[in-house]
């Protein structure tokens, strides 16, 4: 298996449950938690989230059951985490959608159309009340839905894959250089030797192409969060807000911000 984001460790997981008698081999390039599962925001959503569709819902049929493959999973996680001890600072704080230009609110007005359309609990906060959640005048209104999670992605990734089955081997800093498909045989080259393996799984994400998937149709670009020094009580203070939130930008290319709590993970 190639890959250990949430994909990887997750098929790793369940492929090692289901054939408790197999080896399950799985390599990762980087260190678990430098790719995108460790440096995403950290938003365990519940909602479907189709920033395809001009009220983030899009078709209802297909937005009822990506609701409740969403609540699964964030279920699941929660066992994981739970049976784990993963210290990953998991809150249930719901997110904030925020808008500042007209673009966003009219994202805005559209996506409480699909939440309505979806009969999914929601509140839209005006600009004078948002600086008592978010401790800000920054943004215009923002649109509140209680169902999301809140992670430290690196924290639980990391705890994900320290928690793996025994039957799982966990290979970090083994990028796959070449890839040679056979008929009942697969092996793969690295810089250390090779590895032969009687079935393949990918879960390297935008990265198919380097194994003969999707060519030309791909382009990885790394988009990562920065986090700022920790704020001082006096800082703490004069911000104000909710000591735990997250809000994603009402316009998809905006910026999602978030408070984190000040014990680091
Ligand atoms: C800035 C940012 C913010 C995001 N915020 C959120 C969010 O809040 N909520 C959310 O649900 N999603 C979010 N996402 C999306 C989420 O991070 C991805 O959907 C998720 O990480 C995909 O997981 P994955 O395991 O499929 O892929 P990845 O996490 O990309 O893991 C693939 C792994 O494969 C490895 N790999 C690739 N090629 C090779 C090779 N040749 N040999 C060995 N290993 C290889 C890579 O090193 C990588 O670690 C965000 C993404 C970004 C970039």
């Amino acid at each position: 298996m190639v890959g250990a984001g949430f994909t990887g460790l997750a098929a790793a997981r369940q492929l090692a449950l289901n054939f408790p008698d197999d080896e399950v081999v799985l390599v990762e390039a980087q260190e678990v938690g430098l790719g995108p599962s460790g440096r995403n925001a950290g938003f365990a959503i519940d909602l479907p989230h189709d920033i395809g569709a001009p009220d983030y819902i899009g078709d209802i049929a297909v937005a009822k059951i990506v609701l409740k493959l969403n609540m699964a999973g964030q279920t699941l996680l929660r066992q994981q985490v739970e049976a784990n001890g993963i210290d990953c600072q998991m809150t249930a704080c719901g997110k904030y959608q925020a808008a500042v230009e007209e673009r966003g609110l009219a994202v805005l007005d559209a996506y409480r159309g699909g939440l309505d359309k979806l009969e999914q609990p929601y509140q839209m906060i005006g600009e004078q009340e948002l600086p008592q959640h978010l401790g800000t005048h920054f943004y215009r209104r923002a649109l509140y839905t209680p169902g999301a999670v809140l992670v430290q992605p690196s924290a639980l990734v990391k705890g994900l894959a320290d928690s793996l089955p025994a039957n799982v081997t966990l290979y970090e800093r083994t990028p796959i250089l070449d890839v040679d498909y056979g008929y009942d045989r697969t092996v793969l080259t690295h810089a250390g030797g090779s590895i032969t393996a009687r079935r393949l799984v990918l879960a390297d994400d935008s990265f198919g192409q380097h194994f003969g998937f999707l060519q030309g149709r791909m382009l990885p670009i790394f988009t990562y969060g920065s986090i700022t020094r920790q704020l001082t009580e006096e800082e703490q203070a004069r911000l104000g807000g909710k000591p735990y939130w997250g809000a994603i930008p009402a316009d998809p290319f905006g910026t999602t911000v978030r408070r984190t709590p000040t014990t680091a993970c």
